[in-house]
């Protein structure tokens, strides 16, 4: 069916009428969005009120626009989720918490995951029943993801797992982890690597949490020992778990950036209502990182929307939002004595909690000097 005919069949597809129509139904929001809204400095609090807030919008339709329906999508493009993050970041839901996999990992589950399991698999993410982690970097395999050691053996109609993985963000309260796996030998590096995925209940999973220095717990180690996992659980190909990587750290470079400064401007905005004339300088500096964060995010929204392959063009905009995440928080440090002399009311720590975030942004999804060797090397072919 062409796009034309699709708009025709259900109005909400043409991405201008489903915001709008988003935008009255907001009009009268549920409960459960005022509460997500609330400052909740507790991750524990915040996931919950999250998984409230997104059960509520799945069950009325407005989450499900933008994905596949053999997918239990309700059909439309990634722009369709552009305006569903952007209107609740207006409507003060003050970041994704714990839903940022609909945006890194869910794409490529979509693109390459076995039908059977996402068609059940993605509405229970979007209903909040069931969260994800992303299992790649290891204690001794960061910027170079192809060293990892953690190995899959075929046996028993599927794979048993051994290894250790951290900085697993959200595993501590997720249901299922994208774990990538070594299938071929050591010396395979890339070519030897397999998605699979792994159900965190499965006896041989242990999860600890690793406190951050920002208070929250969002980070966390994970061990395999002897984990089973069904052959039906690869996504993509026995052998091809770096296509999939590539994938997945193509949205977290590129895309993902689109989500995340919906939130920024947000707190720009907010942070304006508290504004001195003395700093007009930074708020230049600020508006102007996220004015570069939009226009670049944006054409990778329309790039996806057209089955164009981001690639190393992600990276670009990585960086892009990492110079916005800390303009727009130093603007707001240098704004709120609060934050610098350990106030500790809810509303105070999660702003704390954010600007200690942007400290740390550059190095999710590949660090910062990893994004400049994929610029030199892949757009300007340096040697
Ligand atoms: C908030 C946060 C969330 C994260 N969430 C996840 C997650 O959910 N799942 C997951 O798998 N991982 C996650 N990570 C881990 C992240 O992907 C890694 O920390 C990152 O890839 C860097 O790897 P590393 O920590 O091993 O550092 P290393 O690779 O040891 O790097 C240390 C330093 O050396 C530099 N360096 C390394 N190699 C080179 C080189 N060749 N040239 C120049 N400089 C180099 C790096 O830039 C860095 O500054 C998360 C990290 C953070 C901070």
């Amino acid at each position: 069916m062409s796009a034309l005919e699709k708009v025709a069949t259900d109005p909400l597809h043409d991405v201008r009428a489903y915001a709008a129509g988003f935008e009255h139904w907001l009009a009268a929001p549920p409960d459960s969005l005022r509460a997500a809204t609330a400052p909740l400095p507790n991750y524990a609090d915040r996931v919950s009120a999250m998984a409230a807030m997104m059960r509520d919008l799945h069950d009325a339709g407005w989450s499900r626009y933008g994905w596949p329906e053999e997918s239990g999508g309700l059909g439309g493009t990634i722009l369709h989720r552009g305006a569903f993050w952007e209107t609740l970041s207006r409507h003060h839901v003050p970041g994704m918490a714990l839903f940022e996999h609909l945006e890194i990992l869910a794409p490529a589950l979509v693109a390459m995951g076995p039908p059977d399991f996402v068609s059940q698999a993605l509405p229970a993410l979007l209903s909040g029943q069931e969260l994800w982690a992303q299992g790649f970097s290891e204690p001794d395999a960061g910027s170079d993801l192809a060293s990892l050691r953690t190995v899959a053996v075929a046996g028993d109609g599927g794979f048993k797992i051994n290894g250790r993985k951290i900085w697993t963000s959200w595993a501590r309260y997720a249901t299922w982890c994208l774990v990538l796996a070594r299938t071929g030998t050591p010396e395979s590096r890339h070519r030897g690597l397999t998605a699979f995925i792994v159900d965190l209940r499965s006896p041989g999973v242990e999860v600890r949490a690793i406190e951050q220095a920002n208070g929250t717990d969002e980070l966390a180690e994970v061990t395999f020992d002897d984990v089973h996992v069904s052959d039906a659980r690869i996504v993509g190909h026995l052998d091809g778990g770096w296509k999939v990587a590539m994938h997945i750290l193509s949205h977290e470079r590129g895309t993902f950036a689109w989500f995340r400064h919906c939130f920024l401007y947000q707190q720009l905005t907010d942070g304006l209502e508290h504004g001195g004339a003395d700093s007009d300088a930074q708020l230049g500096d600020a508006l102007l990182d996220l004015a570069a964060v939009t226009t670049t995010s944006h054409a990778g929204l329309h790039a996806h929307a057209a089955d164009d392959p981001l690639g190393p063009k992600a990276a670009f905009t990585k960086l892009l939002l990492c110079e916005a995440e800390r303009s727009v928080n130093s603007w707001r440090y240098d704004l709120d004595a609060d934050l610098a002399i350990g106030v500790q009311d809810d509303e105070t720590a999660m702003r704390r909690q954010e600007y200690l975030f942007s400290r740390i942004v550059t190095v999710y999804g590949g660090s910062q000097q990893m994004q400049l060797e994929t610029i030199a090397k892949q757009t300007l072919r340096l040697p």
